[in-house]
């Protein structure tokens, strides 16, 4: 059957949006089941993906660590709220802590923005007892769409028919350490800031920046938060993004490729921060349960014992250099690092380069009109590499043509 004809999946798009909010749109595809990294439509075609459910399926589709993991959990003790503790969560915090190599305290949570409403919350904290009032975070990040998060989210697209907010919060360009000095006063309370930016368009900041807001979060008091919801475990070659720079801030939050694709996300507070919430300040139901967190450890586990760091450094450097060496007048160039690439195009073409990609049998996301993202599984293959970049240059071909 040819990838465009889609029988059972053209019945369910119509039944999606039929019942669904219209939030999403229809999404152009109705997946089934997957194995590694291919995935497989409800009509039978075939794709590689690379664009890992967004940076979440870390160890793939089906890993069998993860598979047995999840399914031992599920048998033994799927849910305790926290009403009661359990062996995996303890596991998990200490596992991160050892990993980060810094003393902390861990809050659980179910995703990435409420990861980010932990890390807001705690920061309202600290500034009414220290007198701050207001928080800085950079124009176009990504920090999530519940209320707290959207109001640290500088896309005006979807941050502004929501407003006002309950938070005070200024916003500074990306990369500037100039505008950030001058925005963090003692009157700030925290700067939160993504190592690089995802959702902006993979966009890594300049070298030093990150040391440069670190500098200006201690020079004023400010707690720094790096939400590596997106950049961490693994996904640039490092355990998390802000190892490249050499910074550790003072609140980190975690989410999409922790669980491997079950939902669970973790506010993380360093030194005296991981004890400025007191007993009953927060909660969660479902955060860190037992099941999500057998899988986080199941992919930790995976990471370190499948050697991915390394393998993720390797294929991202064969990725990215295959990319660029196409030469397509489409393509202006490569950024980002590790498996977590921005592909640059010359016009405003990445809706055509998706559904290029999606007919040939891989799966790209358009992030940004010139941008399409790239984060497949950190067990893609090198031979699965090479055949997206055979297979470039007429999806380009295609897209510029369509
Ligand atoms: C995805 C993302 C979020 C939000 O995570 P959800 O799980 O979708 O709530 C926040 N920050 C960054 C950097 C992200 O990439």
């Amino acid at each position: 059957m040819s990838l465009y004809e889609r029988p059972v999946g053209d019945a369910l798009s119509k039944r999606f949006e039929a019942a669904f909010m219209p939030n999403y749109g229809v999404p152009p595809l109705a997946l089934a089941r997957g194995e590694g990294s291919k995935v497989w439509d409800v009509d039978g075609g075939e794709y590689l993906d690379l664009i890992g459910g967004i940076a979440v399926s870390s160890l793939g589709h089906a890993h069998p660590a993860l598979v047995e993991a999840v399914s031992r959990q599920v048998a033994t003790l799927a849910h305790t709220s926290n009403l009661f503790l359990h062996e995996p969560e303890v596991l998990l915090a200490e596992r991160l802590l050892d990993l980060l190599a810094a003393p902390g305290r861990v809050f659980f949570t179910n995703s990435g923005t409420e990861a980010n409403e932990a890390a807001l919350k705690l920061a309202v904290k600290y500034g009414k007892t220290n007198g701050r009032t207001y928080f800085v975070a950079a124009e176009n990040s990504f920090h999530g769409r519940t209320l707290g998060a959207l109001a640290l989210t500088g896309k005006a697209s979807i941050r502004d028919q929501f407003g006002p907010f309950p938070v005070d919060v200024r916003f500074v360009p990306y990369g500037d350490a100039e505008a950030l000095k001058s925005a963090v006063t003692e009157e700030c309370a925290a700067v939160f800031m993504e190592p690089t930016q995802g959702e902006a368009g993979v966009v890594p900041p300049p070298a030093g920046y990150f040391k440069a807001v670190r500098e200006i979060c201690d020079a004023n008091g400010a707690l720094l938060v790096a939400d590596e919801i997106q950049s961490a475990i693994g996904r640039t070659g490092h355990w998390f993004a802000h190892q490249h720079e050499g910074v550790l801030p003072d609140v980190l939050t975690l989410a999409k490729g922790l669980g491997g694709g079950m939902p669970i996300g973790a506010c993380i507070g360093f030194g005296p921060a991981g004890t400025i919430f007191a007993k009953g300040d927060h909660g969660s139901t479902f955060g860190g349960n037992p099941v999500s967190a057998a899988a986080a450890l199941a992919v930790l586990d995976t990471i370190e014992k499948d050697g991915l760091l390394e393998h993720v450094r390797t294929v991202g450097a064969q990725l990215a250099d295959g990319i660029a060496a196409t030469g397509h007048p489409l393509l202006a160039g490569v950024r980002g690092r590790g498996l977590w690439l921005g592909v640059l195009l010359t016009a405003d073409r990445s809706a055509q380069v998706q559904a290029a990609a999606q007919g040939a049998g891989f799966l790209v996301n358009a992030l940004q009109p010139d941008v399409v993202r790239l984060a497949p599984p950190l067990v893609i293959t090198s031979g699965q590499v090479a055949a997206f970049v055979a297979a470039l240059p007429a999806i380009l071909d295609e897209a510029a043509d369509a």
